[in-house]
């Protein structure tokens, strides 16, 4: 059994290596999943989920009552961006047009994490390229009757993660799919991983699966994220690429951004050149 930090300063998991330590450490807890007896190793992070929703709303509650000048607005895409005029000042972004709106929203800078659509704002607006990929996930809940505890599975192979959503209920995702930026689901990946779920886990389980979804996760070809400011446009800022980690590390990525931002220098990390959108 040894533990590492595949992100430096942003996460770390679990790895448990070997059947034996494997069942002893964790598969008893869950007796009747069968299936999970085939692996000889397991990446584990504890209290895993949040629910991202719950956390934004509270958050712009948060920030609405305690900040004067902050106001949320959700379903609001930018269009496009607006330069200063100034010779000095031509590469500075100050306002974004938002889609259907026609004020403008004046700004002294902009921090874009645009995710997997990053790509696209990039070529459009600034004529740049930014490899991120969308890698499409699949995912649903299920009921369980295995009692509750804090551990769930991942399974690399197929990108499989089973975590315990609340209690009596699995959440289910699968799955790194090359597919653009089309959200819709492909039958046959449905049926694979309820199979998938039902060999693994239990089959009557699998069977009775509700908030069938897809997401994206955005990846650029390094696996890192993509933060900073863009070269040419030094009041823009990148808070992209976060891959399937966005939840763990988007607290720490934000953090570096602010730091950016406001200090012109990072302390979350030693040395922010590694995520900056230059190395593109
Ligand atoms: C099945 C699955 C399971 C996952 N599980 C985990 C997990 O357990 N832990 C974890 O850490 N991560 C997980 N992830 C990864 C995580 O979901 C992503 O890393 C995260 O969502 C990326 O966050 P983001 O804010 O960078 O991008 P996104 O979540 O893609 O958000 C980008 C937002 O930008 C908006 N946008 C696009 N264009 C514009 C525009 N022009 N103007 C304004 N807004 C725009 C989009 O509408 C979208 O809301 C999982 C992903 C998948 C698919």
């Amino acid at each position: 059994m040894s533990t590492y930090k595949p992100f430096s300063d942003f996460s770390q998991e679990e790895v448990i290596v070997g059947s034996d330590a494997l069942k002893q450490k964790y598969l008893n807890l869950f007796p009747t999943y069968k299936g999970l007896e085939r692996y000889n190793l397991a990446f584990v992070q504890k209290s895993y989920t949040t629910n991202t929703r719950v956390f934004c709303e509270k958050l712009s509650e948060y920030l609405e009552t305690k900040k004067q000048n902050v106001k949320v607005k959700y379903s609001s895409e930018i269009e496009s961006f607006i330069f200063h005029q100034e010779e000095s000042k031509k590469h500075l972004v100050k306002a974004v047009k938002l889609w259907g709106k026609t004020d403008l929203v004046e700004c002294d800078a902009v921090v874009l994490c645009a995710g997997s659509f990053i790509a696209r704002l990039m070529k459009d607006n600034f004529g740049l390229s930014c490899p991120v990929v969308p890698i499409k996930g699949y995912s649903f809940d299920m009921p369980t009757k295995v009692p509750f505890h804090d551990v769930h599975f991942q399974f690399k192979s197929e990108a499989f993660v089973a975590t315990y959503l609340k209690e009596g209920v699995w959440r289910v995702a699968a799955f790194g799919d090359v597919a653009g930026q089309d959200k819709s689901f492909d039958p046959r990946r449905v049926r694979y991983l309820k199979n998938m779920v039902a060999d693994l886990m239990d089959p009557s389980e699998a069977h009775s699966y509700v908030n069938l979804n897809t997401c994206l996760r955005p990846t650029p070809p390094d696996d890192v994220p993509i933060i900073g400011p863009l070269k040419r446009y030094p009041n823009v800022f990148l808070n992209a690429g976060h891959a399937g980690r966005g939840t763990t590390i988007g607290l720490s990525t934000s953090k570096l951004v602010s730091e950016l931002i406001m200090d012109g220098k990072a302390s979350v990390v030693a040395d922010p050149t590694p995520y900056s959108p230059r190395r593109f």
